[in-house]
């Protein structure tokens, strides 16, 4: 069994390549859950004569379409639309939309793929998704901002529904971007689908604690991780890359838990307050102002500014949070953590660590929390969000919390189960892609080919 699984993953691996040449995210995406895969196939052979590996790699539908809008000058722009529709079986398609200039078709298809695990391990009913635009947002007024979107959902209205595929924000998609989308909708639908989007404004439709999710998540997935091996964060010195959504509210929870964190960044460069960062002043400039991270030290002249985002990983710490973007963490930040006694990196973002890293991190007796289970807080509380669009009633903050702590922990739970059951305890990478693909893989078997 153990040969004709390892075959199988092989081949099927083989075949990906071929299809797939120039996509270096998506491969690297699927290279790591095909290593974590091979012990699943040995044990249930049903997978491979149902080909769920040749199936689950192939998205069900990609959506690519022109988005044309007008600048404030009249000039007119024209950027490429995506939504990958990667995975049905458990869900109507979910997943964030990001607008970023690197946006192309395989770091679409790495993020979609990634949900699929990611969503499967919330344990709701979703599907996975993706999509977004190489549209880039920074220096573009209100207005701008406002027309690119109302372009984006006139094409993407035709291809989702709150039973087929909710989008929601990811990188360069906010709660004010969220709310321009959903305008258009409607306005296109003419009606009102509350349940369409998700990361919407709490005071129209969306839910309490959504912002927040995605880091306290991350940080709640870590405390679990620590406790389990006689630590916690209290103390704790700590470095989280990134100033978003999710490098914000990862701050804020550490912080309560006692953490202290001193340095975080955004694309230009990064911040090292070694007092511990004044939160309030990250928020006042990233998340109410449209500003740059340097202007901190405007504020508080005592920090420290760099010019290199990457540079952040030299600064010593016992907990990294990566909450920036897909491989911020290679080799050689790997080894400079190490070197300056890391113990614990939690994935904040998607796919943050190279699979080098990784490799780097296991072997030197890091605890490592993978993004797909570290970072599904954000889409599990989306799901939440749908609920009380569905019911037409809101949770209150509390409510939404105690939900998010204990998926967390369920999430951390599984991982942990199917680590210890397949012969790599502790290995926590390998327990989140065996776990959500177990989910998955079963109602794909259930549903037919
Ligand atoms: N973009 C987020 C993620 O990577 C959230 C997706 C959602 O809420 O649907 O999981």
């Amino acid at each position: 069994n153990r040969k004709r699984a390892n075959d199988y993953v092989h081949e099927v691996y083989e075949l990906v390549k071929k299809r797939n040449p120039d996509e270096k995210e998506f491969l690297q995406a699927t290279r790591e859950i095909f290593d974590s895969l091979r012990p699943v196939f040995a044990k249930h052979p049903e997978f491979i004569s149902n080909g769920i590996l040749e199936r689950i790699t192939e998205p069900e539908r990609i959506i690519s379409f022109r988005v044309a809008w007008e600048d404030d000058q009249g000039k007119v722009h024209v950027n490429r639309g995506f939504r990958v529709q990667f995975n049905s079986d458990l869900g109507p398609y979910k997943g964030g939309l990001r607008f970023h200039p690197s946006v192309n078709t395989s770091i679409m298809k790495f993020l979609a793929f990634e949900q699929i695990f990611k969503n499967a391990l919330t344990g709701q009913p979703i599907g996975a998704g993706k999509g977004g635009s190489d549209f880039d947002p920074k220096g573009k007024s209100d207005r701008e901002i406002m027309r690119f979107t109302q372009s984006f959902m006139t094409e993407l209205s035709r291809h989702i529904g709150p039973d087929i595929d909710v989008p929601a924000g990811d990188i360069g998609v906010g709660k004010r971007e969220i709310g321009y989308l959903f305008g258009q909708y409607n306005r296109i639908k003419g009606g009102y689908e509350a349940g369409i989007l998700t990361g919407k404004n709490p005071d129209h439709g969306g839910s309490l604690g959504r912002k927040e999710a995605t880091g306290y998540g991350t940080v709640y997935f870590v405390d679990e991780m620590l406790k389990e091996n006689g630590l916690t964060l209290d103390g704790k010195t700590m470095v989280v890359s990134g100033s978003g959504n999710v490098s914000t509210y990862a701050m804020e929870k550490a912080m309560q838990l006692g953490a202290n964190v001193v340095a975080c960044s955004d694309s230009d460069g990064y911040i090292y307050d070694k007092d511990g960062i004044d939160l309030d002043l990250v928020k006042e400039l990233k998340e109410f102002g449209n500003k740059r991270i340097w202007e901190y030290t405007k504020e508080r002249p005592e920090a420290e500014y760099h010019a290199d985002c990457s540079a952040i990983w030299s600064i010593p710490c016992d907990i990294a949070l990566p909450c920036a973007t897909q491989n911020e963490i290679d080799e050689i930040a790997a080894h400079m953590l190490i070197a300056n006694g890391v113990k614990a990196v939690g994935e904040g973002a998607n796919m943050p660590c190279t699979i080098e890293a990784i490799e780097i991190f296991q072997e030197h007796n890091v605890l490592f929390a993978p993004a797909k289970a570290a970072n599904a807080g954000g889409v599990a509380v989306s799901a939440m969000e749908m609920s009380q669009n569905s019911q037409r009633l809101s949770w209150s903050a509390e409510q939404v919390d105690e939900h998010l702590k204990e998926v967390m922990q369920n999430i951390y739970n599984d991982c942990k189960k199917a680590a210890d059951e397949f012969g790599k305890p502790g290995n926590l990478v390998m327990g989140a892609n065996i776990a959500g693909f177990l989910r998955v893989a079963g109602a794909m078997v259930a549903h037919g080919i």
